[in-house]
């Protein structure tokens, strides 16, 4: 596997490469092909140009400023150019390349005055007037010309009247020109080579640094380092990767947490009862053997004890059922009303002896489906609970409601009892979580009731809640999908 240096460094490379290559191919190879296009249309664009002095001339009209024009653009484009009428009288002469402008001399020296006609450009003329297309041009390697020349020709027609355009300019770049490109493309090249390998340098260094960092502290927190925080590092996919990492490390060491607790609390909850049936059989055995009434009270004691125990051993198991989904979901059509009421009727003899109220309030008019077993259990579990925190009001209200929109029946059990924070909401439905940790087993809960409400509501798919105020009202609930096949069967 490749270090993000070094693959930072090779793509720069090539990239850099490729930049140049394209760059040289360009400037050293195609320029003078590109430079000879240029040169002709340059020219052709010129020439074409030539119209309006042309017909001024032909008129008699000024034509100062398009003269100043022409100059000006043969000038800024190393052009010489001659214009003739159809006598081969000169009318018209820009030439920006002094003495180097080969049609120079050959026109010069044939003329004495610009009145007279210059007798060679005759057969120019002739050239151009057998031409099928009205411009002609021609390129000539002259002995005396470091450079190729370009000259070109063409024919106005303008009130009845042949004009005759010729012009010349160097058709190749000199190679003087050619070296100081290839110079510079040098330097350039040496830049931009060395700028690239800093850059892909200090890109990698940014970018390995952070990581480098972050899989240090990941190795600490595999050897059981639990004080530790992925530091981000000026990249937003490197900042959330260390977020995530930190996130994750936070919920490790909750997990963590968690299982010490849940040791400590399982063998906490197991001694208890323990002990105490211990002591009383011991007290049985020594005291109150003999004395009916005591040992009565003594063994009471014992087997309420053993129930607690059993309940717990048997929260245990239901949880780790449903957690580790060995168990398989009964999922059938039933009445929930019949459920509730059911529910509520076998909660009787510690409702009257508490003298608390169950109040039902509503009704669901379809059948549910699902497993009527582990709802039975979910909402057992709320009523316990209820209980066990139930008011000064002594009453606890079931509502069932049905929610057409969704199409599920939604049971909720309130008390008026403590009620539960905003803080400790989420914790409740954790295993052992109590929120007031001093009432432990006076109320005889197992403080796995809600886990196991959450793990059967998880596993059965059944929204489920806790709303909540403190010292006014609990309320949870959970819902249970309606069935579609109508009614249900009274
Ligand atoms: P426990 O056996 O301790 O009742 P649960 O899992 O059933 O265990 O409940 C967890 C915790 O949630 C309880 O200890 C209590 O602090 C809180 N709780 C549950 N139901 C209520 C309620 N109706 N009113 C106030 N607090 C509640």
């Amino acid at each position: 596997m490749k270090s993000i240096r070094f693959r930072l460094f090779a793509y720069m490379l090539i990239f850099v490469s490729i930049t140049l290559f394209l760059v040289y191919v360009l400037q050293i190879f195609l320029l003078p092909s590109f430079y000879q296009n240029k040169a002709l249309s340059r020219v052709e664009t010129i020439s074409n140009r030539m119209e309006t002095p042309l017909t001024n001339i032909a008129n008699n009209e000024e034509y100062t400023q398009e003269y100043n024009d022409l100059v000006l653009y043969t000038r800024q484009n190393n052009i010489c150019l001659y214009a003739f009428d159809d006598s081969a009288i000169l009318k018209l002469e820009a030439n920006a390349m002094g003495s180097s402008c080969y049609l120079h001399y050959l026109i010069k020296p044939t003329i004495q005055s610009y009145r007279d006609p210059s007798p060679i450009m005759n057969q120019y003329m002739e050239m151009v007037n057998q031409q099928e297309s009205k411009s002609y041009y021609f390129t000539v390697t002259p002995n005396d010309q470091i450079s190729s020349q370009l000259f070109y020709a063409q024919r106005f027609v303008i009130n009845n009247r042949n004009f005759y355009v010729f012009i010349n300019t160097p058709y190749e770049l000199l190679d003087s020109t050619i070296f100081v490109l290839q110079e510079q493309f040098f330097y350039i090249s040496s830049g931009v080579l060395i700028l690239g390998i800093m850059i892909s340098l200090l890109l990698s260094k940014l970018l390995s640094e952070p990581l480098n960092r972050l899989s240090k502290t990941a190795q600490d927190l595999a050897r059981g380092k639990k004080d530790i925080i992925f530091e981000k590092g000026g990249f937003l996919e490197i900042d959330t990767l260390a977020s995530t990492l930190n996130y994750a490390t936070q919920e490790i060491n909750k997990t963590d947490n968690l299982r010490i607790d849940l040791l400590a609390n399982i063998s906490h909850d197991l001694r208890t009862p323990l002990t105490s049936i211990s002591a009383y059989a011991q007290l049985i055995q020594d005291i109150s053997g003999d004395d009916p009434v005591k040992r009565e009270k003594h063994l009471k004691i014992i087997i309420e004890e053993v129930e607690q125990l059993n309940r717990l051993l048997s929260d245990m198991m239901t949880l780790s059922q449903m957690q580790s989904k060995t168990s398989r979901l009964i999922i059938e059509e039933f009445d929930i009303n019949n459920l509730v009421n059911r529910t509520i009727e076998s909660l009787k003899a510690t409702t009257s002896t508490q003298s608390i109220m169950i109040e039902k309030v509503g009704k669901i008019s379809k059948k549910v489906i699902g497993d009527e077993v582990k709802i039975r259990q979910v909402i057992m579990n709320y009523l316990s609970n209820a209980i066990k925190f139930v008011g000064e009001d002594r009453t606890i209200l079931v509502k069932l409601i049905e929610i057409e929109e969704t199409g599920y029946a939604r049971i909720e059990v309130i008390d008026h009892g403590s009620g539960i924070s905003e803080e400790e909401k989420p914790y409740v439905w954790d295993r052992y979580y109590k929120v007031n940790k001093n009432y432990a087993r006076v109320q005889k809960g197992t403080g796995l009731g809600l886990a196991i409400c959450k793990a059967i509501c998880e596993r059965g798919n059944y929204p489920y809640g806790v709303l909540s105020e403190v010292d006014k009202y609990s309320l949870f609930f959970v819902e249970i999908p309606l069935s579609k096949n109508g009614d249900r069967n009274e």
